[in-house]
């Protein structure tokens, strides 16, 4: 059986990066950036004031104190948006509020609460105020020329706001991979089928919990379906998922891929493209299936929620990631080491992957599994915030034992402060 590294290897390997295309900026957010941003603009564009204050000349007010006020006779206001009219002679100052521009022969700023307002057009400054003191120069955050943001970044809020300093109304972006969705199984009956649940049947919640992952990741639910067990339907439904003129980057089904007799799905895509890999020592997820049809990616999830869940997050999202152009290599997910407060067993083989809380906690972070591990226990996994590790030689981990930690989420609250 592969390792679960060697089968992102395979599965890595086969995931290409999607063409760029022009996305109106706020649509970029989540999205790659596909070319590289020089600044043609120095930022800020002029050298202003990063105060409320006055714009003075420092030799003026050197030997300014609050036993020792120095009197400046104040030139006109410039608020944030003008320009300034006068110039700052030796013994005046002008009134400059934050963002505004310094105006010539002024070289520093007082602060408004280290002044008092004066007799007849005048200010007391009450301290001194050195050489560029509160000044933002122009090009202090971005000189113009220069690479602000390069191909394969990922497009946060950070990276939003600096392509509007820019100008960018338009932003080229890696395309976003589109997903159809194939869930299987007699058994399954979708959430809009009239309640109750009739006997012997249960609700599709991976249709959903996999549609949620996919949009997590970035990527778009372009279609789903559901088959029932049955070799020419399920075989149907992977052809019209994988048509070329549907347009689905990667299919991900659930279900179906084990050695039952009812499990139709891997001799399908057998039938209309190629396996290249079945089964991975991995717990839970282990008859996770990779594959391709035609230029469609095939992921064969294990139709326990949990199984599916864990081997999206371990196969599935970094494929996608990469896809949608994603620069960075390894995992885009913080890792750790914890310290495990409850014991956990492993049977040595499989690289187990067990639903814990983490938090940080004095210094360190601890970790607990979240209960019950059988694969269909979805409950686990909402309570989850982080997945622990078990390498596959582990014969178990105790109380007090160090171990690695994914992180699925932020910790809020409980980060370590600076
Ligand atoms: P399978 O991989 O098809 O053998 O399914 C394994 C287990 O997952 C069975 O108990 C199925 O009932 C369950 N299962 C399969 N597909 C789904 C689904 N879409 N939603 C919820 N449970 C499912
Ligand atoms: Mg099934």
């Amino acid at each position: 059986m592969l390792t679960v590294d060697e089968a992102r290897d395979i599965v890595l390997a086969r995931a290409r990066r999607l063409p760029p295309e022009p996305v109106a900026l706020l649509d970029a957010l989540g999205r790659f950036l596909a070319e590289q941003i020089v600044s043609d603009i120095n930022m800020p564009p002029f050298d202003n004031s990063a105060v409320d204050g006055y714009a003075v000349r420092s030799a003026d007010v050197a030997a300014a104190g609050p036993d020792t006020p120095v009197m400046l006779r104040t030139l006109h206001d410039v608020p944030a948006g003008a320009l300034p009219a006068e110039t700052v002679l030796p013994g005046t100052a002008a009134r400059v509020m934050t963002g505004a521009p310094i105006p010539a022969g002024a070289d520093a700023m007082v602060m408004v609460e280290d002044t008092q307002p004066g007799a007849d057009g005048t200010v007391v400054i009450l301290r001194p105020s050195g050489r560029g003191r509160h000044i933002r120069q122009m090009g202090e955050d971005v000189r113009r020329g220069t690479v602000v943001l390069a191909p394969g970044a990922r497009i946060r809020s950070a990276e939003i706001a600096m392509l509007a300093t820019m100008g960018c109304a338009v932003v080229t972006a890696t395309r976003a991979p589109r997903v159809a969705i194939v869930t299987t199984g007699d058994e399954i009956v979708d959430i809009e089928a009239e309640a109750p649940l009739p006997p012997g049947r249960i609700r599709n919640s991976n249709r959903y919990g996999l549609a949620a992952l996919v949009r997590e990741a970035g990527a778009i639910v372009h279609s789903v379906a559901h088959v029932p067990d049955d070799p020419t339907a399920t075989e149907e439904a992977l052809r019209a998922a994988a048509d070329p003129l549907a347009g689905a980057d990667a299919i991900v089904a659930a279900g179906g891929v084990s050695i039952g007799d009812r499990d139709f799905v891997k001799p399908a895509v057998e039938k209309l493209g190629r396996m290249h890999l079945w089964r991975v020592a991995v717990k839970p997820g282990k008859p996770f299936a990779f594959g391709e049809i035609g230029q469609t990616l095939f992921f064969g999830l294990p139709g326990n929620p949990v199984s599916a869940m864990v081997t999206f997050e371990l196969f599935v999202r970094q494929a996608l990631l990469q896809m949608a152009g994603r620069a960075a290599a390894g995992p885009d997910r913080m890792l750790v080491r914890a310290t495990l407060i409850r014991p956990i067993r492993h049977v040595a083989g499989r690289r187990e992957y067990v639903r814990a809380i983490t938090t940080f906690q004095g210094g360190r972070f601890v970790t607990r599994p979240t209960g019950e591990q059988g694969s269909g226990i979805l409950g686990s996994m909402t309570l989850a915030n982080s997945l622990c590790v078990l390498p596959e030689e582990s014969a178990g981990a105790g109380a007090g034992d160090e171990v690695e930690v994914i992180l699925l989420e932020g910790l809020a609250g409980s980060q370590p402060e600076d």
